[in-house]
């Protein structure tokens, strides 16, 4: 059996199913965004990873060596977010081909250490190899105190869906890369082209969620928000609702969807790497969110029954239900 009969998930409940002996005493284990383990009565050991490859995750064409230290290290302070924790120290492996300038280590390592300095971790160690392609993995521990975690698997019927910032803005900004002949103007091009170069993981306010005990679930939108919202609603034994019109996009991102004859409402859903939180929320929370909450963010949805599935419902009531696609490295 190939990998791409299987794809990104059938893989990981393959390597899941047979590893449930070595997961003993973890908190969270194989396929959620970051592991955790027990460290005293009161604390948290959280540990995750993520790897950039060139040509699969960026292109140099398109991306200088300090966007993508940077973009390692923030997307690695994501998953410790999502679930309400604090990163603390990382691990940073190279692979190279001999070729390479060293000045494209070094200007690598600046984006890596912006990115520590914005989110306080500590870049302790890490390994070099020679690789055909460019390659880094950031490994990246980080803390929470156990009476905050949130799970994605905590979602129960009738609590609502909200998101931070904007959706589809990733998405919209690799098209924008992949073109130089546009009339958007440029400073939408430049918010664009950073939402997909230079994420900014919402790590502030994951914590206040998480401190203010505001969510049931949450999880951050790496994917889309159709992959990542099934996600959590599987975790959780749910089905969900997503208001076609609460959808949260960014004027340039309608704007550059005009342009190309792009629907912005499929970015919104399918594009990836918003890295933006999606959470739920009990109802009888909702007045203490908007009340408490110190930062903007948007009710898009309801969690509905399993037996449901994911629909998005337009302004008139008509549901349809959303495709089961968003990024998934081994399908075609
Ligand atoms: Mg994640
Ligand atoms: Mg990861
Ligand atoms: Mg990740």
């Amino acid at each position: 059996m190939k990998l791409t009969e299987i794809g990104e998930f059938g893989l990981i409940g393959r390597i899941r199913s047979d590893l449930e002996n070595f997961q003993k005493g973890a908190i969270i284990g194989i396929g959620d965004d970051t592991a955790a383990i027990e460290i005293s009565s009161e604390d948290l050991l959280l540990f995750t990873t993520d790897t950039l490859v060139e040509d699969v995750h960026f292109k140099w064409n398109y991306t200088s060596p300090f966007q993508v230290g940077q973009k390692a290290l923030a997307v690695n302070v994501s998953d410790i977010a999502a679930v309400g924790g604090r990163p603390t120290y990382c691990l940073i492996s190279l692979g190279f081909p001999q070729d390479t300038e060293a000045s494209l280590v070094d200007d690598l390592y600046k984006g890596l250490k912006e990115a520590a300095s914005l989110y306080k971790v500590g870049i302790i160690g890490g390994d070099l190899v020679r690789s055909p392609v460019f390659i880094i993995t950031v490994s990246l521990l980080g803390r929470v105190k156990k009476k905050r975690i949130i799970f994605r698997s905590g979602a129960k019927k009738a609590d609502l869906i909200c998101v931070t910032g904007k959706l589809g803005g990733a998405a919209a900004g690799l098209a924008c890369l992949k073109r130089t002949d546009l009339k958007l103007n440029q400073s939408a091009r430049e918010f664009l082209i950073k939402r997909h170069l230079m994420p900014s993981p919402r790590l502030v306010e994951a914590q206040e969620i998480a401190r203010k005990n505001m969510a049931t679930a949450m999880i951050d939108l790496s994917d889309g928000l159709v992959s990542d919202l099934t996600r959590l609603t599987e975790e959780s034994g749910v089905g969900a609702i997503l208001w076609e019109d609460k959808l949260p996009v960014a004027s340039s991102t309608r704007d550059l969807a005009r342009e190309l004859g792009k629907s912005p409402l499929e970015w919104a859903l399918y594009g990836g790497e918003d890295y933006e939180l999606l959470f739920t929320v009990s109802q009888d929370k909702k007045e203490k969110i908007e009340k408490n909450l110190d930062f903007s963010f948007a009710l898009i949805g309801e969690i509905v029954d399993k037996r449901e599935g994911i629909y998005l419902m337009d302004k008139t009531g008509t549901r349809t239900r959303t495709e089961g696609r968003g990024y998934n490295h081994f399908l075609k």
